[in-house]
């Protein structure tokens, strides 16, 4: 059975008397003879504990007097009043079983909204404890068995009839690896439910993920209501299959599709298998070198057309018209898109819009993404008629609960290009497997199910909270440092407004002093607005663009958001070299910016790790402390290199280096142009001469005027520079001019190399394969 624990939450005085004392502790004994766990609180504040850290929860029984209060949660939102009952229901869902405890009359003062919720009273005094506790173990059991979703509650009913099977998987309920030691070894580790619930397609009870039918098809469609899309299909090979399902399915031979330049690789690889010609929307970038939106007044109708006619490969397509656009959405930074604006502006374009949210599942779940999602891009002011179809991808294993792999594909049709279910299931087909492992399809239901109700917003207010106070702690932080006059001012930042606006008030709060709710709740203390700088991105609408607060990005002194250089500079890859050895890794490393997530598994507090590493590193550089005491691995490594040094001598080694190299302007140049490198041929063609052996690593020396045949992606810009088949052009474009800065930095600092893609490293020197052509 599933771990269950049962809220009891009385008052002291309730209980003090003798009776109700010893008639409680009955009925907490009764309980756990029926397996669950008790818990008993007797204050308003231990039972808000006990909600907020105990998910098991399976019932509640409470006293009016101790549930009705008005509370103040510790974070001062607003009051709430039916406190404890309230705060019960916006964590689970009116479907828990909430008993009100009385040992006198029926009440006629509780309001009646408390009456529509809970699911009886319990008379302590009539009742006997065996009869109280029965009615509570029943209820909880219930709630245990209908908050499970679909598959994941049919599949544990299947492995409870202990079937005999005779098909594959030949493991057979994992037998055949206790026939080995090297087998039992894994068996083991893992323990037997996973091998048990590891069944093939052949068992008809839990139904068909390729026919969408029984528990699976019943799977898919609880996720559909739980995020708000027409179908919901379950991918079990991650975001990239799913992106390679859609392209495949939704272009033909050399039709146009209109992309993100900033795309994963795996849409890339269904241009190829689509046969597909590219047009690249290309988006802004600032001075820290992020990458932003693509600007609104690139995605209207007349840009469209423009940016088509710029691109060579499109004067050979089959029609004038994209048949399909995609846009990241966020951005790996946390940038996210008004999808309404984008659908209204993209939708005169194309018949399919897909919105690639791999790191963005949860945004259906908290108001503060409204419209930001592509599955909100319902309320769109487009007349159906002229309404793309709507696809969302998603990694569930990124950012929401689920083993690695698990994704979904949402889908809102439009009736310009109404979805066809049954052409879809081709593809779907064609990229899946036909023996899906079960646990997996589990997961992708589960993660579903967690989000379902209230639950949703509650999980996600919890990670949107502590990345906010993460953000104040940081600025405070630094303000202190600042003010304390006996050491060096500087610290790191977070990239944020420095002032937020109160809707209601018009009032202006520095950030890190406003209001938690304010900055939990209202979307405007997070858009990218025009004339705002501290984002540093121009050719912005009011409100297009937002950033999500729990992707943090924690800046380092040398750039500002407009690109300015200081004179004195902390790299970012020395501040993250440093923080891998404390065993903080994060999730990304830029020039002078770094990123960090604040995801459902947040634990409270776990950030105050991180500030006291940043506090640390700060300490060290302040104290010119030497490299082997700061970076001892890497200084192990690279003796003759960095043995000498102390911290801020490193510090200012790089970013000199980078100053003088002017990779700031060359990524501004390289990368901003809204026109990429020409191609020749298109991401297809160049495969094709890939398969044939028509293709050879060329030195970056000799890269010049070249053809390549796979996709390039450096971080920084974290996007592709160079797709397959685009002609790198001069030696002195600004292209290649930042590809040998990025191979002499490798070079000049070992240990430091930076983040590529499709680059190969070879004697120190960078190499990228490209099409063998006839001179
Ligand atoms: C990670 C990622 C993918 C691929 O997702 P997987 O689930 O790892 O296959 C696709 N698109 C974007 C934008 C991603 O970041």
């Amino acid at each position: 059975m599933t771990k269950s624990t049962i809220l009891i939450a009385v008052e002291k005085a309730a209980v003090d008397s003798a009776v109700p004392a010893a008639k409680v502790a009955q009925v907490c004994a009764e309980l756990r003879e029926c397996g669950h766990e008790v818990m008993v609180v007797h204050s308003a504040v231990d039972a808000v504990s006990a909600i907020t850290s105990q998910a098991d929860l399976a019932a509640a029984v409470v006293s009016w007097e101790l549930a009705g209060g008005t509370l103040q949660p510790a974070d001062a939102g607003r009051p709430v009043a039916g406190g404890v009952l309230r705060m019960l229901l916006d964590r689970f869902s009116a479907r828990l079983p909430v008993f009100l405890l009385t040992d006198g009359d029926y009440s006629e003062e509780t309001p009646l909204w408390v009456s529509e919720v809970i699911n009886g009273w319990i008379w302590l005094l009539e009742d006997t404890p065996d009869f109280i506790a029965g009615r509570v173990d029943f209820a909880a059991r219930q709630y245990l068995d209908q908050i499970l979703p679909p598959f994941f509650r049919e599949l544990r009913r299947f492995d409870d009839t202990h079937p005999y099977s005779w098909h594959t998987p030949a493991h057979a309920g994992g037998i055949a690896f206790l026939k080995s030691p090297v087998g039992r070894a894994f068996y083991d580790y893992y323990g037997e439910r996973l091998f048990r619930t590891d069944i093939s397609v052949s068992v008809g009870e839990l139904g068909s993920l390729f026919e969408h039918t029984g528990p699976v098809g019943d799977a898919e469609r609880n996720a559909a209501r739980i995020f708000g899309a027409d179908e919901t299909y379950f991918v079990l090979h991650g975001t990239s299959t799913s992106n390679r399902m859609i392209i495949h399915s939704a272009v033909a031979n050399d039709e146009i599709t209109l992309l993100d330049r900033n795309c994963h690789k795996a849409i890339n690889h269904g241009v190829i298998l689509a046969g597909a010609r590219p047009v690249y929307l290309v988006p802004s970038r600032n001075g820290y070198g992020i990458t932003g939106p693509i600007p609104p007044r690139r995605l209207t109708p007349d840009a469209v057309r423009a940016q088509i006619e710029r691109t060579p490969l499109a004067a050979r397509a089959v029609s004038a018209d994209p048949v399909y656009a995609v846009i990241t959405n966020s951005t790996y930074d946390g940038l996210c898109y008004d999808t309404v604006r984008v659908k209204e502006l993209l939708g005169a374009s194309t018949r399919i819009l897909h919105f690639d949210e791999a790191w963005f599942a949860y945004g259906h779940f908290n108001p503060l993404y409204a419209r930001r999602y592509g599955m909100a891009a319902d309320g769109s002011a487009l007349p159906d008629a002229q309404s793309p179809t709507v696809f969302a991808t998603q990694s569930s294993h990124k950012l929401l609960a689920a083993l690695s792999q698990a994704a979904m594909i949402h889908v809102k049709s439009g009736g310009k290009a109404p979805f066809d279910r049954a052409r879809f299931d081709e593809t779907y087909m064609m990229h899946g497997t036909t023996s899906p492992l079960y646990p997996m399809i589990a997961s992708c239901d589960v993660a579903a199910g967690m989000m379902d109700g209230p639950a949703g917003q509650w999980l996600t207010t919890e990670a949107i909270t502590e990345a906010i106070r993460f953000r104040q702690a940081m600025i405070r932080l630094g303000g202190r440092l600042a003010d304390a006059g006996d050491r060096p001012p500087w610290f790191f930042g977070v990239w944020q407004p420095a002032e937020v606006t109160d809707p209601d008030t018009g009032r202006r709060t520095a950030f890190h002093q406003a209001p938690l709710a304010l900055l939990r709740t209202e979307p405007g203390c997070w858009t990218l607005e025009p004339d705002a700088d501290w984002h540093g991105f121009t050719d912005l609408e009011p409100g297009f663009c937002m950033l999500d607060p729990v992707k943090v990005t924690i800046t380092c002194p040398g750039v500002d958001a407009r690109g300015d250089v200081s004179g004195f500079g902390i790299p970012a890859r020395v501040v993250t070299a440093y923080l891998e050895t404390r065993r903080i890794v994060v999730e990304k490393t830029d020039v002078y910016t770094f990123l960090v997530l604040f995801s459902m598994g947040i634990t409270k507090g776990k950030w105050g790790t991180l500030l006291d590493a940043l506090t640390d590193f700060k300490y060290f550089y302040d104290n010119d402390t030497a490299l082997g005491d700061v970076l001892p691995e890497l200084v192990r490594a690279h003796p003759e290199r960095y043995a000498r040094l102390t911290l801020p001598q490193l510090c200012a080694e790089v970013h000199d280096y980078l100053a003088e190299s002017k990779i700031v302007r060359l990524l501004n140049e390289a990368f901003t142009s809204p026109t990429p490198p020409p191609a020749v041929m298109t991401p297809g063609e160049a495969y094709q001469h890939f398969i044939r052996g028509e293709t050879e690593l060329v030195a970056l020396a000799d890269l010049a005027d070249r053809v390549v045949a796979t996709q390039v992606t450096t971080t920084p810009p974290g996007i592709p520079v160079l797709m397959p088949g685009e002609r790198v052009g001069s030696p002195e474009s600004p292209l290649l001019e930042y590809l040998r800065v990025l191979e002499a930095f490798d070079q000049r600092f070992p240990g430091f190399a930076s983040e590529t893609h499709g680059v190969h490293h070879e004697d120190g020197k960078y190499w990228i394969r490209c099409v063998t052509e006839q001179r």
